[in-house]
């Protein structure tokens, strides 16, 4: 038995005698991975500087903010999620009633990638622990920094048959998708999650996978342009780009493009100054490999703005490229980086149709001022989630599901929807004793009617 089949053992053995389902063990267990994370706030986020050179308000706002308020309200509803609930009882039934028990689903694997490495990470286990599952934890080798404050968290504070994380590279990961597990709970990219997907079919294990992919902007005929390109900065150039909702290309409308593409200059200006690569407020390629990727699908591309690149320093300015095409290089795979393709478009339909003919979005985002345009894109094209007038911020609220559609993934999770991700509900009819009603039984002659009618 290797190291990971012998935790994986014990966290079964614990799951089974049923102590990690307990409302008080679970609100502990919060409350103390709250009480931890606070204590170590300053080193986690010291270690999203060195991994991704994030500012620490970049680090708090995008990720130890999140998970903090995740936790909290986890704590303040845990109870009544777990809670029984009940519900009708058809009249055929009688004298019974129905009710559904919120069980923890049991024991769980969680995958996370490097780009948001803390958030993505701790944001299910919260879903995890709140619905009393055991946990294994996977973080990605590349953001080892921050793998190695958070494998203190849990290693150093948590029972090993609770919670536990594992640092390495993929052969940690293949050995982890060999056992056998109740639910996997992966973050990374489809072609990962491809391989993820049909290891868990192997034990029929259920599986949430958050995708990426290339998520669009739509600048409508009827729109603010000014505001889009406004808000545009923060979303796209947040993290260099290295986020899964980040918006990859922007098609837009052919009458709002040259005021787009000045403001979006002007606002990359005041936001990172004159050489954006020196702010203090602008990050970091997270690797030689991914930096290497990016300056070649610039050098295959009509750069608009920017383009500036430091390789000693894996730094890659915001750049605009414009007039962007289809058959572009960066229009064949997400893009993941500071680089915005800009479409130009006549007809909305056009648009639709643009985006219809590629795999479904993780995100969409439509600056629009006509409520018709809106409806129309939202009902015409299948997509995880988005805003409207807006990017990114979707991902923030514990109100809405966050998640995937088809190439960008299944599940969805945050607020009560991570509780549910790791319960399964079973629904119990509980028939009382005393009448003994036989109607169901036996010769049938004459009852078919009265069944019928109970039925209906
Ligand atoms: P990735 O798929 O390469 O890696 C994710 C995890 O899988 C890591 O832990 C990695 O170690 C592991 N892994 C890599 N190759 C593997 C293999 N062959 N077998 C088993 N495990 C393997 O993704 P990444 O590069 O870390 O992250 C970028 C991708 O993740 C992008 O596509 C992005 O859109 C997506 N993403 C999605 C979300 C979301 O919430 N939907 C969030 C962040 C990132």
């Amino acid at each position: 038995m290797n190291t990971y089949e012998e935790i994986l053992q014990e966290q079964r053995t614990y799951f089974l005698s049923g102590e990690t389902k307990d409302i008080g063990h679970k609100k502990e267990n919060l409350r103390k991975l709250l009480r931890v994370l606070k204590e170590n706030e300053e080193d986690i986020l010291s270690a999203l500087t060195e991994d991704l050179g994030k500012s620490h308000t970049e680090g708090y706002t995008t990720e130890v903010g999140i998970v903090l308020s995740e936790i909290r309200n986890a704590i303040k509803h845990v109870s009544s999620w777990s809670r029984n609930k009940r519900v009708r009882t058809a009249l055929l039934h009688f004298p019974s009633k129905s009710y559904i028990i919120k069980e923890s689903i049991g024991n769980v694997l969680i995958m996370s990638p490097w780009n948001y490495p803390f958030q993505l990470t701790f944001a299910p286990l919260v879903g995890a622990m709140a619905a009393g599952c055991t946990a294994i934890i996977k973080p990605s080798r590349y953001s080892a920094a921050t793998s190695a404050v958070m494998k203190r968290i849990i290693n150093d504070n948590f029972d090993r048959r609770e919670f536990f994380l594992f640092e390495g590279g993929r052969d940690v990961n293949t050995a982890l998708l060999d056992l056998k597990w109740d639910y996997i709970f992966f973050t990374g990219s489809p072609n990962v999650g491809k391989i993820v997907l049909s290891k868990a079919a192997e034990n029929l294990t259920p599986v949430t996978l958050e995708l990426g992919g290339k998520s669009p902007v739509i600048i409508t005929e009827h729109s603010d342009e000014v505001l889009a390109a406004s808000r545009l900065i923060f979303g796209k150039f947040m993290n260099l780009g290295q986020t899964c909702i980040a918006p990859d290309y922007v098609l837009v409308h052919k009458s709002k493009t040259k005021r787009f593409l000045s403001e979006i200059e002007k606002g990359i200006k005041k936001a990172f100054g004159e050489d954006p690569i020196t702010s203090k407020d602008y990050g970091k390629i997270i690797n030689r490999h991914h930096f290497d990727r990016l300056s070649g699908l610039i050098k295959g591309s009509p750069v608009y703005s920017g383009g500036k690149t430091d390789e000693e320093k894996l730094k890659i300015a915001p750049t605009i490229l414009f007039p962007a095409s289809k058959n572009d290089p960066v229009m064949q795979e997400e893009i993941f980086g500071p680089l915005m393709p800009v479409l130009e478009y006549e007809n909305l339909d056009d648009a639709i149709s643009f985006i219809n003919e590629r795999p479904r979005p993780l995100a969409l985002y439509i600056f629009s001022n006509r409520k018709e345009e809106i409806e129309k894109v939202h009902k015409l094209v299948t997509f995880g989630g988005g805003c409207v007038n807006d990017a990114i911020m979707h991902i923030v609220s514990h109100h809405l599901p966050f998640g995937g559609v088809g190439n960008s993934g299944m599940g969805s999770y945050h607020g009560k929807r991570s509780f549910d991700t790791f319960t399964h509900e079973k629904g119990i009819l509980k028939h009382y004793r005393w009448p003994d009603i036989t109607l169901r039984n036996p010769p049938y002659k004459k009852k078919e009617g009265i069944i019928r009618l109970m039925l209906h």
